[in-house]
């Protein structure tokens, strides 16, 4: 690789001592550390307190889900893109939609390799270590992929990702507010997929190197403008994830060292019928995160095999309005 990005993922350089980031030494407890699920999201929709599972079982406040960062990666880098992302999340999905593209992809990856690092590379209880069982060498080149990509934010970086405008696919919503549940994280950390829901924005991600943009960029897109109700949102949500496990092949991504940086290739893709990107989803696939995600009994997503109810569209084809208290 490079020497301008820190190769962390695969020399499997994770400690409570090393920026997450960078990897510069610190000292536990003198110095920053990054909280994953930022302060600000904290503040704004009343998670301090507020407990989550992790992967290796274990239950944590998010005011704990913290990651060692040292303090230029904390308090320069990372914290340009927190004010950036802030102020378009307040002003809504529109906002969100219309702002630098690669700063929102940053703050998505912080927060996705942020949980990554934590459940999988520092787990916070050691004595279930999940490495080995649910991560394969290959997740981790991926997942070294990712960390460089998030780099960017310290290290300049020009993006050319030809299939996308970034190497990432990212949808963002408008929302029916839903109280008191205005926040909700989801995620495939395999399969590369985070779901975040915000008050009033809804923000789907594939770390896929822009796949889902560059064949399915139309279905989500459909749906922008429209004030989504959050079951809505967990079907949309439902579609990428299960989309992305039809994945074949990854679009090829290449980094040129430069006097000014580092240029990020993610190489034309060409599809064709003997060469799909995507292979066939079933409507049982997205049933199954549907059931999941919104809580419903199978029997009601998957009535027989081969169907799956809808919430997006009515029986003729037209949007469906949802009112926000239309389950409660
Ligand atoms: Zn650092």
């Amino acid at each position: 690789m490079t020497g301008k990005f820190f190769d962390g993922v695969l020399e499997h350089k994770f400690s409570e001592s090393t920026c997450f980031l960078c990897g510069a030494h610190i000292q536990p407890g003198k110095d920053t550390v990054e909280h994953v699920i930022p302060k600000w999201v904290q503040n704004e929709f009343d998670l301090w307190n507020v407990r989550i599972h992790l992967l290796n079982g274990t239950l944590i406040k998010y005011r704990n889900l913290v990651i060692p960062c040292c303090q230029p990666c904390n308090n320069e880098h990372l914290a340009k893109v927190e004010q950036v992302v802030q102020a378009n999340v307040l002003a809504g999905a529109e906002a969100v939609r219309a702002m630098d593209r690669v700063v929102l992809m940053q703050w998505l990856l912080k927060i996705f390799f942020g949980f990554l690092y934590r459940e999988v590379f520092l787990p916070a209880d050691r004595a279930k270590p999940h490495v080995g069982t649910i991560v394969t060498a290959e997740d981790m080149e991926q997942f070294q992929l990712l960390h460089y990509m998030l780099q960017s934010v310290r290290v300049p970086t020009k993006f050319d990702a030809f299939i996308n405008d970034i190497p990432a696919s990212i949808f963002v919503f408008e929302l029916k507010e839903h109280e008191p549940f205005r926040f909700d994280y989801k995620d495939d950390v395999i399969h590369g997929c985070l779901c975040l829901r915000l008050g009033r924005v809804g923000i789907l991600v594939a770390f896929d190197s822009g796949a889902q943009a560059f064949v399915g960029a139309d279905y989500f897109s459909e749906y922008y403008g429209r004030a989504l109700h959050p079951i809505q949102f967990d079907e949309l949500a439902a579609s990428m994830f299960a989309k992305a496990r039809t994945l074949l092949v990854n679009p090829k991504t290449m980094f040129v060292e430069t006097p000014q940086g580092i240029d990020f290739y993610v190489l034309p893709f060409a599809t064709s019928p003997s060469r799909p990107m995507f292979g066939e989803m079933l409507p049982e696939a997205v049933g199954e995160f549907l059931c999941r995600f919104a809580r419903l009994p199978r029997e009601v997503v998957i009535p027989e095999p081969g169907k799956r109810i809808t919430f997006l569209v009515t029986d003729d084809g037209q949007f469906r309005d949802i009112p926000i208290d239309a389950f409660d």
